[in-house]
């Protein structure tokens, strides 16, 4: 017997317009691209999004196109999040910080027909705009009368195209399981893979970021400032679930440094805030300099990579400012677990709670989670046993975007998803994220493969053996170290390979340091034993602090 409530398709065009008629007056704050600071509010932003939506349409933009965006955390990134999927096309957001190769890889497999991008990579998108031929159009994201110089191809500025079209849009009404965002991965070797997102998913997971207990921790007398990529897993599901709940938004452009994350947090009374560790050392940082104070701020949401014991204690005790740690993955929409603390662990001593608190704690309403040996046998919740972490749910990936060999590699027989980490989980139902089964770096909240530094310093003629392995960095959590074994009687020095990996890498993936040594661990089967080598380099002292270039 079939039930009898209303079969409403779950889109993202409900969200902009619930916002528009129930929050209208709630503002939107961003540090634009050019510096200056700019205000308006979910009813103004709606009526862009529709100008938007009417462009796309204008410029030929069919049902399930992808359009490709290259932009920061701003006001006009919500309106293409927003007009895109509305109107049933798909939004690509695309990640910069990629290597050349990858971006144009992405972009031809995507299939992106239009790119909006922000100044900042206008030239970027120069050089690269002959080897993705599928991008008809650029429209740059600035004023009128303001476009910069340039040779991209059909370039438009976006002001000018928002100018020329109506206000209201007649929002489409189709399938909720059609495709609405794409996001490619980039976390092993190997070319990045597509997570394509479903309306019904993305609604019911922005949604679940609007509960209580969502690490976003956001209603509608919150003040929220996502410091967090909008190219990197939707901005942590910020830009969905705010207009949910009619929170305040803060966008911090493309400045997230400590200062200009400080100056917004206390100029717009934030008073909850997100992102990777990185961020928050540098914030921390500013604040120790100049003696500042986050008077309205009463929690932080760190995820991305797990924030240390010091980070969680400093914040709480010298700033007040509860840590509310997540754990979470593009393949997931974005949060997977939530750190808010339940009553009996919020009323430890302090030091256990952090050890709580530092823990990826339990999985969000939604993800079924589990932890298997090798052969895929549940392991106990008794704290001790470590094992991979799977997981399935609505809004988990079911598949990667036209790519058999990942779906293949990452999906079990009945169909949970392989996160490749390791996970404990403890008898008081926290989960522990031990390790990542492969050995990446994770330097400031972006990953870098340790193989292809690897490959590349091969390509030095003295290097025989080389390894990459991460080690912990104070600023930016971990920086990888290279260790090389040369040739024998081969006088080769660091810049050497430095500027061998230099032609290949990007600036802020150069190790910070490089060591030689006469032998590398292997294991049994004759590999090398990252794990023994970071036993071996866990405390070692970094020359400098590193300057990515960032
Ligand atoms: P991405 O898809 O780029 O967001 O990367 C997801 C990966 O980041 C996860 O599989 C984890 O390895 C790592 N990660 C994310 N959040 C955390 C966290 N809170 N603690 C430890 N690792 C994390």
């Amino acid at each position: 017997m079939q039930g009898l409530t209303m079969d409403m398709p779950l889109l993202t065009s409900m969200i902009v317009k619930h916002a528009a008629v129930w929050h209208g007056d709630v503002e939107i704050v961003t540090h634009r691209v050019e510096g200056d600071m700019h205000r308006y509010t979910y009813a103004d932003a709606y009526k862009r999004t529709c100008r938007l939506a009417n462009a796309l349409k204008r410029l030929g933009i069919q049902p399930g196109d992808r359009v490709g965006t290259m932009a920061w955390t701003t006001y006009r990134h919500l309106e293409l999040y927003y007009a895109i999927g509305g109107s049933g096309a798909v939004i690509h957001t695309i990640n910069p910080r990629l290597f050349h190769d990858q971006i144009e890889y992405i972009i031809n497999h995507a299939k992106d027909r239009v790119m909006f991008l922000d100044t900042t990579w206008v030239e970027m998108m120069e050089g690269m705009q002959d080897k993705c031929p599928t991008i008809e159009k650029f429209i740059i994201l600035c004023d009128s009368g303001k476009m910069p110089e340039t040779t991209l191809r059909n370039a438009v500025c976006f002001e000018d195209l928002l100018a020329a079209e109506d206000d209201s849009f007649d929002w489409p009404e189709f399938d909720e399981k059609t495709a609405v965002a794409l996001c490619y991965t980039s976390g092993t070797t190997g070319n990045p893979k597509g997570v394509l997102y479903t309306h019904r998913g993305m609604v019911l997971h922005a949604i679940a970021g609007t509960s209580s207990d969502h690490p976003l921790c956001i209603s509608s007398r919150t003040v929220l400032l996502p410091a967090v990529s909008m190219f990197h897993v939707h901005g942590w599901m910020a830009p969905y679930a705010a207009p949910i709940s009619g929170t305040k938004l803060v966008l911090p452009g493309p400045n997230m440094h400590g200062d200009n994350i400080c100056r917004l947090l206390e100029e717009e009374k934030v008073t909850v805030t997100a992102g990777v560790p990185t961020i928050w050392i540098d914030v921390l940082q500013h604040l120790k300099k100049t003696g500042g104070r986050l008077d309205t701020l009463e929690i932080c949401n760190i995820g991305g990579s797990a924030p240390s014991i010091a980070m969680i204690k400093t914040f709480e005790e010298e700033y007040d400012v509860h840590v509310v740690h997540a754990w979470g993955m593009t393949e997931l929409s974005a949060a997977g677990t939530t750190g808010r603390l339940r009553k009996r662990h919020q009323d430890l001593p302090a030091a256990e709670r952090y050890k709580v608190q530092q823990t990826q704690g339990r999985p969000l309403f939604g993800f079924e989670m589990k932890i298997v040996d090798l052969d895929g046998t549940p392991l106990p919740h008794d704290g001790e046993a470590v094992g991979q972490l799977y997981v399935r749910g609505p809004w988990v990936a079911s598949a990667y975007f036209e790519d058999d060999a990942a779906t293949d590699a990452a999906f079990d027989a009945d169909g949970w998803f392989g996160t490749g980490d390791m996970a404990s989980v403890s008898s008081d139902g926290l989960i522990r994220v031990s390790d990542r089964s492969k050995d990446l770096i994770k330097s400031g909240g972006e990953w870098i493969s340790s193989i292809d530094l690897e490959n590349y310093a091969l390509a030095h003629p003295d290097v025989m053996e080389a390894a990459a392995i991460a080690v912990k960095h104070p600023k930016w959590e971990e920086r990888p170290l290279l260790v090389i074994v040369p040739r024998e009687g081969a006088e080769i020095t660091a810049d050497a390979v430095r500027a061998v990996l230099a032609d290949h890498v990007a600036k802020w993936w150069l190790p910070d340091d490089i060591v030689f040594v006469e032998e590398i661990p292997h294991t049994a089967t004759g590999k090398i034993s990252k794990k023994d080598l970071r036993d071996r380099f866990a405390e070692y002292d970094w020359p400098e602090i590193a300057d990515t270039g960032d």
